[in-house]
């Protein structure tokens, strides 16, 4: 047990800071967790957890998984498709997620899942309205600041602050993200579902552009766009933005066009897809950070939010085997650095797959890639927090 940590600050209540204040008070910590938002509201589009993401999420609260399971969808069928709707092939996908490592794979709106895993802690140690600007640490403990003008005091700071963090920024003085040449636009909707089976998963694979649709359940369907885009401007408003989709999907088939026609313009999120490189080492002193803020990744492989569970039970299983904070930051970056750099690395090479022509699919294909994707997966899902 390490007695030099009572109270822990976390900045960001979203999928990681969350987790790693549920893992935290489990240990038997203090936790209190800032979060810019003034309010909870649905937002996010839909996700998708894999069996990874399960076993960390299931040593952190093993009844998190069932809630999470009846929440979303557990998907059983993964279908390609045409941009005039056409099925191009269809796989049962079991194999590759339940039957192998006990997991299905299980799409969810990002909301539902912030607010399961907020059901879990007492509203109270959660501040709202609390945007960080800025900590100052020394051997007695970390002063943290609110852009609102208050303050807080930890003997440990988190930073789960997203892709965007500002703990980060304030620890290693980083500035740009890197774009990756993809440009996305995302949504929640609630609309005709007959284009898409109740677990099935669904790829649109159009010209350097592609569309996948996720079941996330309660009826709610994710559509997530992304194209090859060099450069990118972001739209002055909603309807632009709205229409900008509908203008890049204007010759696909009607039952798509009618998904995105069905969404609240002001639903849609819009964004370059960015990363960073991977840092050598995440914490300061008292200070370090899990998830998009340790390693912002495209999400090519589905793992951003996999990989922050990863992050949050390692982080308060070291802090709770290690006798100093020195000690547990040591180990939680032995333990995290090397397979996120991996998976990072790796997800922003895939992210330019979807844009390959035939042509180049042929030619990368001859010799056969090393590792394959079937021993990238087998690294990757059966991973089993320690
Ligand atoms: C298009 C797309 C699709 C994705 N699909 C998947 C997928 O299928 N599977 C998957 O695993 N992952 C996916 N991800 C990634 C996933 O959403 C993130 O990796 C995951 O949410 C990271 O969790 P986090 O807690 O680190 O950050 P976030 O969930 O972003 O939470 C950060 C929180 O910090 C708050 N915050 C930010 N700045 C401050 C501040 N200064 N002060 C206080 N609070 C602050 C924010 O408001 C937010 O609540 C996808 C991402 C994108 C862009």
């Amino acid at each position: 047990m390490n007695t030099a940590v009572k109270n822990v600050a976390i900045i960001g209540a979203g999928l990681g800071g969350l987790a790693c204040a549920i893992a935290l008070r489990k240990q038997g910590l203090n936790v209190r967790v800032y979060e810019q938002a003034k309010d909870f509201r649905p937002v996010g589009a839909g996700i998708g957890l894999a069996p990874n993401g399960f076993n960390s999420l299931e040593a952190i609260e093993p009844n998190l998984v069932t809630s999470i399971k009846s929440s979303g969808c557990c998907v059983s069928k993964s279908t390609l498709k045409n941009t005039l709707g056409e099925t191009i092939s269809s796989d049962p996908i079991n194999s590759i997620f339940l039957d192998k490592y006990g997991h299905s794979l299980v799409t969810i709106w990002w909301w539902n899942l912030q607010q399961i895993l907020a059901s879990l802690l007492p509203p109270e140690i959660i501040y709202l309205d609390r945007r960080f600007i800025d900590f100052q640490q020394n051997e007695d403990g970390v002063e943290i600041y609110f852009a609102n003008g208050k303050t807080a005091r930890a003997d440990l700071l988190i930073g789960a602050d997203g892709i965007k963090s500002a703990v980060r920024k304030k620890l290693t003085a980083e500035e740009q993200l890197r774009y990756l040449g993809s440009f996305c636009w995302r949504a929640v909707v609630q609309c005709d579902r007959s284009f898409i089976e109740p677990n099935e998963l669904v790829l649109i694979q159009g010209n350097q552009q592609f569309m996948y649709l996720l079941n996330l359940g309660d009826e709610n369907i994710s559509w997530i766009t992304r194209e090859l885009s060099p450069e990118y401007q972001l739209s002055a408003n909603a309807a632009e933005t709205k229409s900008r989709v509908l203008d890049e999907i204007a010759d696909w088939a009607e039952p798509i066009k009618a998904i995105v026609q069905a969404t609240d313009a002001e639903r849609i999120l819009e964004g370059p897809i960015c990363d960073r490189l991977p840092l050598s080492s995440w914490s300061k002193g008292r200070v370090t950070l899990l998830g998009d803020a340790a390693h912002p990744m495209s999400p090519a492989m589905g793992q951003g939010a996999n990989m922050t569970f990863e992050d949050a039970y390692a982080l308060a299983n070291c802090l709770s085997k290690s006798s100093s904070i020195e000690k547990a930051f040591t180990n939680y970056e032995k333990n995290r650095l090397e397979r996120t750099k991996i998976i990072q690395t790796y997800s922003a090479k895939r992210e330019m797959r979807y844009y390959e022509t035939d042509e180049q699919k042929a030619g990368r294909e001859t010799p056969p890639e090393s590792p394959t994707i079937d021993e990238i997966r087998q690294w990757l899902y059966s991973y089993k927090p320690l």
